[in-house]
């Protein structure tokens, strides 16, 4: 029997993640994988900013953006006819230090966060599958059979189900996974074409009576990710092929195109699922596990990726002895409003592009393409859209982590925002460290950062001179208590404050 501190089931990109991240805080993990290795399908091709965010935590930032391509711009047309081109190139400049949308296949995601644990002397136990597992008050104990199909057991402290849609850790914590599937058929296509219009590193979008068909960038010249919904004459039971939809897809875009190799071809139905809830006593779960969406906006990786930040350093402090059990249960509340968030978003989004609401269809072809190249290019808009879409923009609301607080622009719940100070350095480059970290602005002889008791709990401090004043206005000699993940607990002049949110969650 092995033991450990915490199970991951899954080595997809949350249970990596979920691995990679409990290694930050030195926390012993086992994780089993059914399959011998990484995938090496290209599914999910868009790297958001937050996810590359993180990966600049772990030191493998560099690695995807050099081995992925940035999206510099988005493209729609309507038979034919370019309507707008927007430049995406800087629209999250300012607002995080990846101001832009990776593309970068799956398999290369994968492959840098597993790499990532081995060259860190962590093992993954490929070609082991989870049979079932048995909770008490004091640990779980997990059956699975390993590469040689023996029955191995394993107990530890807490178990994190990371295996996916159909998730059968989910299935055994007896929970349900309400919501819909759309009743349309879809497919991806990865390709390389040769074409006169289609020939950038930017996303095309053709608006086509019934739903679109999309381009989207992908590494290296004429390398594409079609995807779109197949005509509703086919059954959908029926095996597709790519030269079934080919053809149609050369018509209904009405640009010149010409097909050179097919790397992938698939079908797939649309999901828009959310647990009721995403833990059961020392039992979680996450990423599409937990939640699955429609594809519109390329959020689902990210989001079971930043599942796994939001729940990692929770369990870490519990299981180093730093935080009270309760801070467990803010993962629930906190991931799971953020999944029914994106829900709505996503189901919204999706509505109006794939054409199976009326209404939607008609704003979509007669009135979106006109107005999408002047609203995105103002200034309100790139403010909306980037912390939307890049997943910067996530706020957890007011629990007992969270002070309803506010200096200037900033408010508690929100990610720190990012800033770069006059000597060039960017305010990430201090808050890297796993840790609660106490931020100090202003002038030093009124800091009482260094009365705050925080217990057990390791926590940095800093003080700083320097305050941008288009984040804080004029406001100084104020606190920002961060939390592991960056996101602010509570905001104000109070130093009290910080020492009452401590508190909650001390031992
Ligand atoms: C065509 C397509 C395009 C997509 N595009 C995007 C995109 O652009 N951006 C985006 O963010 N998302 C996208 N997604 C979604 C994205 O692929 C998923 O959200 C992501 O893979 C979820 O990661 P995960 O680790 O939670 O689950 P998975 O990737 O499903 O990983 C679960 C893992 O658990 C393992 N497992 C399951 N059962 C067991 C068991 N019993 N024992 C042991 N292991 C088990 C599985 O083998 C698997 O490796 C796309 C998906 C598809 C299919």
């Amino acid at each position: 029997m092995k033991s450990t501190q915490v199970i991951i089931v899954g080595a997809g990109p949350t249970g990596l993640s979920m691995a990679a991240q409990l290694m930050r805080y030195q926390i012993d993990f086992i994780i089993i994988e059914k399959n011998q290795k990484t995938t090496h399908l290209s599914k999910a091709i868009v790297v958001q900013a937050r996810t590359l965010e993180i990966f600049e935590e772990l030191g493998i930032a560099v690695q995807a953006v050099t081995e992925g391509q940035v999206t510099t711009g988005m493209n729609m047309f309507y038979k034919g006819n370019r309507k707008a081109r927007v430049n995406l190139s800087g629209l999250g400049e300012g607002l995080s230090q990846f101001p832009y949308a990776l593309s970068l296949e799956q398999s290369k995601t994968e492959k840098i966060l597993a790499d990532h644990l081995t060259a860190n002397g962590k093992q993954i136990l490929w070609g082991s599958e989870f049979i079932r597992t048995e909770q008490t008050n004091h640990g779980v104990t997990v059956y699975y059979k390993d590469k040689a199909g023996q029955e191995q057991t394993i107990e530890a402290s807490y178990l994190v189900g990371c295996d996916g849609a159909s998730s059968p850790v989910r299935h055994q914590m007896g929970l349900t996974f309400e919501g819909d599937t759309i009743p349309k058929l879809f497919y991806v296509a990865d390709v390389k074409i040769k074409s006169a219009v289609i020939n950038q590193n930017e996303m095309y979008m053709f608006m086509i009576q019934k739903g679109f068909i999309l381009f989207f960038p992908m590494e290296g010249i004429g390398h594409y990710r079609i995807v779109g919904i197949l005509p509703d004459a086919k059954d959908i039971h029926e095996e597709f092929h790519f030269t079934d939809i080919k053809e149609t897809i050369r018509k209904e875009v009405a640009v010149p195109i010409d097909f050179e190799k097919e790397f992938w071809f698939s079908t797939y139905k649309v999901h828009s699922r959310k647990a009721n809830s995403f833990e059961n006593n020392r039992c979680f779960i996450a990423g599409d596990a937990a939640h699955i969406h429609t594809p519109a906006g390329g959020q689902g990786m990210n989001t079971g990726i930043q599942d796994a930040y939001n729940l990692a350093w929770k369990m870490a402090g519990v299981l180093k002895g730093e935080l009270n059990t309760i801070v467990l249960k803010t993962y629930d509340s906190e991931r799971g409003e953020n999944a029914r968030n994106l829900l709505r978003s996503t189901d919204r989004m999706f509505d109006m592009m794939s054409g199976v609401n009326p209404v939607w269809n008609f704003f979509r072809l007669h009135i979106f393409s006109r107005i999408m190249g002047y609203v995105i290019k103002s200034a309100l808009a790139k403010k909306m859209v980037f912390p939307l879409i890049s997943q910067t923009g996530i706020r957890y609301s007011a629990n007992d982590l969270t002070v309803t607080s506010c200096i200037g622009k900033v408010r508690s719940g929100v990610r720190m925002p990012y800033f770069v100070f006059s000597d060039r350095t960017q305010i990430f480059d201090y808050l890297s460290e796993p840790a609660f970290k106490i931020l100090f602005f202003g002038e030093n002889t009124n800091n009482e950062s260094r009365e705050l008791n925080s217990g057990k709990i390791k926590i940095k401090k800093y003080a700083f001179k320097e305050i941008p004043s288009s984040l804080f206005r004029n406001e100084s000699d104020f606190y920002v208590l961060l939390r592991p993940d960056n996101h602010i607990s509570y905001i104000g002049k109070e130093i009290n404050k910080c020492g009452e949110v401590l508190l909650k969650y001390m031992i």
